[in-house]
């Protein structure tokens, strides 16, 4: 059996991993780097292996960096299957049409065009429910289990020659109002682990809703707008609930609450779909037909002319995207914000290194924003809880119940892998951070 680190080794973006086992041939994850232009000059980059010769595709969850070089691959020859949980392959279409647009307007450089992401989407025939088993060709047998990360995301387990590897692709933090917490993996002998937060504890989620609360009430008070950048699978719908149940209990004052972002949007309408698969107090409180996604404060802007009447009523709390500050509307919210002292910035996810997000966060006092340099002077937060990646603590449990051989450090910066491995050697474990395109036997 041999692995392949196609992606995400020593970063936490393009994850892929190219496994050889049991006459098979399995790619798990395809998915984009994004940050530094380094980074990003890797999605040119020709596979370690050969497309042609890959027989199925396991797609573990929705976001771009797990999913953004699949139609890349099919363009490239891969002609086999793949496999993914039901909703994810419903948020995938929306990911990839949506990452296909963005491509077009690349021109000559683009990775891709929207008929390869069309293509990539028909190859996903099999939909696989968590704990069911799918018997690849050749006795490789694969399950999903809840990664409690978004919507749908799944680890992986692939049994074949004997043993059995897990691959936990991006797990989630623990109680969080609409994924379950995370599964724990069945007894493996080697784990393919995420590292993000290898190096940081979270604080509880209810401690972010009081933090996230306050910067909302002071910032109302002060005449200022509230400008949230959300990634648009899961945080946008969590910070919905959120807000929701703050109005609700009168945590907040009535303001205006705009979702300033189509693809969010889009997403939503998905999640709307899967309300019964949310944890218990998010499910009871749709059945009631109380709608986190559709109450009296909220409004979805789809139009440009929309999105430009934002603030025309007064103080608002603005979720926009991308969730890292890279493009999309958030650009014109942080242009018209930032210089204003009164208003507040607040995020409430992973920046990557290079990333606009990354460089006001850590505590640039001027920034470039369309062009214009622009003075950082709203105030600036960060709400940690709301991670949608388990922290160490978490990782450390879920990879030790596991009672692995051998763990590979995957998708995770320098202090963050590090931090974990020496955790993980400290119980016994043998670990490994993997290189990119390193070959390994198992
Ligand atoms: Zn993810």
């Amino acid at each position: 059996m041999r692995l392949t680190f196609a992606g995400a080794a020593g970063t936490v973006t393009g994850s892929c991993f190219y496994l050889e086992a049991g006459g098979q041939r399995v790619v798990v994850d395809c998915g984009m780097f994004q940050g530094l232009p380094e980074m990003e000059e890797r999605n040119q980059t020709p596979f370690p292996f050969d497309p042609h010769e890959v027989d199925w595709v396991l797609l573990t969850h929705g976001h771009l960096d797990h999913l953004g070089l699949i139609p890349r691959l099919v363009r490239e020859g891969f002609h086999g299957q793949g496999a993914c949980t039901l909703p994810t392959w419903d948020i995938a279409h929306v990911m990839l049409m949506d990452a296909a647009r963005i491509q077009e307007e690349e021109g000559e450089a683009a990775l891709y065009t929207a008929a390869d992401a069309v293509a990539a989407l028909d190859m996903f025939q099999t939909r696989l429910e968590y704990g069911e088993e799918l018997c690849l060709n050749g006795d490789v047998r694969v399950r999903f289990h809840d990664a409690g990360h978004i919507l749908g995301a799944a680890f992986v387990e692939i049994q074949a020659e004997g043993k059995t590897v897990v691959f936990s692709g991006d797990l989630g933090n623990r109680g969080k109002p609409l994924v379950e917490d995370p599964a724990y993996p069945p007894k493996a002998d080697v784990v393919v682990l995420e590292s993000t937060y290898g190096d940081r504890e979270h604080p509880p989620v209810e401690e972010s809703v009081v933090e996230l609360r306050q910067v909302i009430v002071d910032t109302l008070a002060g005449g200022g707008n509230v400008v949230i950048p959300s990634f648009a699978l899961e945080r946008t719908q969590e910070v919905l609930y959120l807000l929701f149940r703050l109005w609700r209990e009168g945590g907040i004052p009535a303001c205006p609450i705009y979702l300033d972002s189509p693809l969010a949007t889009h997403a939503t309408r998905i999640f709307e779909r899967y309300t019964e698969r949310f944890p218990a107090p998010a499910r009871r409180l749709f059945r009631k037909r109380e709608d986190p996604f559709d109450f009296e404060l909220l409004e979805y802007t789809l139009t440009r002319q929309a999105s430009k009447r934002i603030g025309e009523d007064g103080p608002a709390v603005i979720i926009a995207g991308s969730g890292m500050c890279t493009g999309g509307r958030i650009l014109y919210h942080l242009r018209d914000n930032l210089p204003r002292p009164e208003s507040a910035l607040v995020f409430v996810g992973y920046q990557a290194v290079g990333t606009l997000g990354r460089e006001i966060e850590d505590g640039a006092s001027r920034v470039e924003v369309l062009g214009s340099i622009v003075p950082v002077q709203a105030s600036i937060h960060k709400i940690e809880g709301l991670s949608a990646h388990a922290d160490a603590p978490i990782l450390l449990d879920w990879a030790l119940h596991a009672d692995p051989d051998q763990v590979y450090l995957v998708h995770g910066e320098p202090p963050a892998f590090g931090a974990l491995a020496s955790q993980l050697s400290r119980h016994g474990c043998r670990t490994h951070t993997a290189e990119w395109h390193e070959t390994v036997t198992l």
